[in-house]
């Protein structure tokens, strides 16, 4: 992340990032101004930006979502091994809250005729809400990690502010069996995200008097991928944010006001510019998506499961790569082919949301752009960690599969 400077800049910069993408891409237009021409970006009325019920239904979100998670429903796991010898114990019940939030949402829109379309036009507001709550997370975050029982994230312990304040310097802050971390990863910010986007199917009818094949799609494919991150939500325990960054700006903001706000753009963007997909585009986005998703679940569940039982039935057989740290590397199956092939189904799904879009405009592909930069950025930190943890046996395992994430390409 560049030092202290990268996090300084990154702690400014991403929240502007997403006002930016509003104040290019909206009802009035959606095009990137050339750097000199930044300034005639038109701002809108300072009112826009803050609305006291956008805030109190975002506090309100978080905390129904607070005590959605405090309910003794689902069971309990355990998570990795942490550097003090203990294990945390974890209750999985995210989908139960997607499921009711849904259900609350249909009867809240169908019957109760609630305007949910109030998002699509106070949207500066709600994202000024969530940016705000995730600095006000951060800041509790940051001053609770110099009681002197946290342990600290290896990388957010640098002594520098600006650095450790955006990387995270607790790895796993708690409040009794609440943990703040494991919490936000998923539910506030990712359920969220699907729930902006009815809102903005409903807006689109509302506003055109017919929801569009290409809306429909976008909304069924992002909700269907938060669905399917929370049915496995044990597997994001050994994931690099759980397992090893710290909980700061980086991962409170990108779940807050990041996930929920950038990651609607396609559902925003096709209110005001509606695209009727023809049945050859849907066919070939749909079997897109698909691709995608049976090579990004496999391959995770692949390692998940061979992380937990390496003599599952379904691994026992694969090739694997003996390490001096205990643990084997596969060396068969989708990760013999390249080194992060959960990544590449990620992505295809990623474009299969964009284009249902259409070309007249680049922005609606930001997710895109920006996710393929961020998992290739992802994936070099996670081959540091991994040449850390293995050592030579890293470079063995590199030198057999050679492609990190493209074969022949990348
Ligand atoms: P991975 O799930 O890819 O985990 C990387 C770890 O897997 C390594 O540190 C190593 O840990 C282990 N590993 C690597 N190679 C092998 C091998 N050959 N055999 C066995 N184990 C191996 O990383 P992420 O946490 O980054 O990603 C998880 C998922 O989340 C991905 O599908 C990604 O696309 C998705 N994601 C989505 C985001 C979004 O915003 N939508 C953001 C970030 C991620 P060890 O050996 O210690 O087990």
């Amino acid at each position: 992340f560049m030092g202290p400077v990268g996090a300084f800049f990154m702690t400014l910069g991403l929240p502007v990032a997403v006002f930016g993408l509003y104040l290019f891409c909206n009802k009035d237009s959606c095009q990137i101004y050339p750097l000199k021409r930044l300034l005639q970006v038109k701002l809108p009325p300072c009112d826009q930006f803050w609305h006291p019920l956008a805030f109190l239904i975002c506090v309100g979100w978080f905390v129904a979502n607070v005590i959605i998670y405090l309910i003794p429903l689902g069971r309990t796991v355990q998570g990795s091994l942490l550097r003090d010898g203990t294990k945390l114990t974890y209750r999985i019940n995210a989908v139960y809250a997607f499921i009711l939030s849904h259900i609350v949402f249909v009867v809240a829109y169908c019957y109760y005729k609630l305007s949910v379309s109030f998002i699509y036009h106070h949207y500066l507001s709600f994202v000024t809400s969530a940016v705000l709550l995730s600095f006000i997370l951060s800041i509790y975050l940051y001053a609770r990690s110099f009681r002197s029982s946290a342990l600290l994230a290896l990388g957010g312990n640098s002594g520098n502010f600006f650095y450790d304040f955006f990387i995270g310097r607790e790895l796993n802050p708690r409040i009794g069996a609440f943990d703040w971390k494991f919490f936000c990863e998923l539910r506030p910010g990712l359920i969220g995200w699907t729930l902006i986007n009815y809102c903005m199917l409903a807006a689109q009818w509302e506003k055109h008097g017919v929801v569009s094949n290409s809306m429909i799609l976008v909304c069924v494919f992002q909700a269907w991928y938060v669905f399917d991150a929370l049915l496995f939500e044990e597997a994001i325990l050994t994931t690099m944010d759980i397992a090893h960054d710290g909980f700061g700006f980086m991962l409170a903001f990108g779940d807050l006001a990041w996930v929920p706000f950038t990651y609607s753009l396609q559902a925003r963007y096709l209110v005001d510019h509606p695209n009727h997909l023809s049945w050859w585009a849907l066919a070939g986005i749909v079997a897109l998506k698909l691709c995608g998703y049976y090579i990004f679940r496999s391959s995770n569940s692949q390692k998940d499961q061979f992380r937990r039982d390496p003599f599952h039935p379904s691994v026992k057989n694969f090739k694997t790569l003996p390490t001096k740290r205990g643990t084997r590397l596969l060396l068969s199956g989708w990760w013999g082919i390249c080194r992060h092939p959960n990544y590449v189904g990620d992505l295809m799904m990623a474009l299969s949301w964009c284009l249902p879009c259409g070309f007249n405009h680049v922005l609606p592909y930001f997710y895109f752009i920006y996710f393929a930069v961020l998992l290739i950025h992802r994936q070099l930190r996670d081959e540091d960690n991994c040449r850390g943890k293995y050592g030579d046996d890293w470079t063995r395992y590199c030198n057999i599969v050679k492609w990190r994430l493209l074969p022949g390409i990348y």
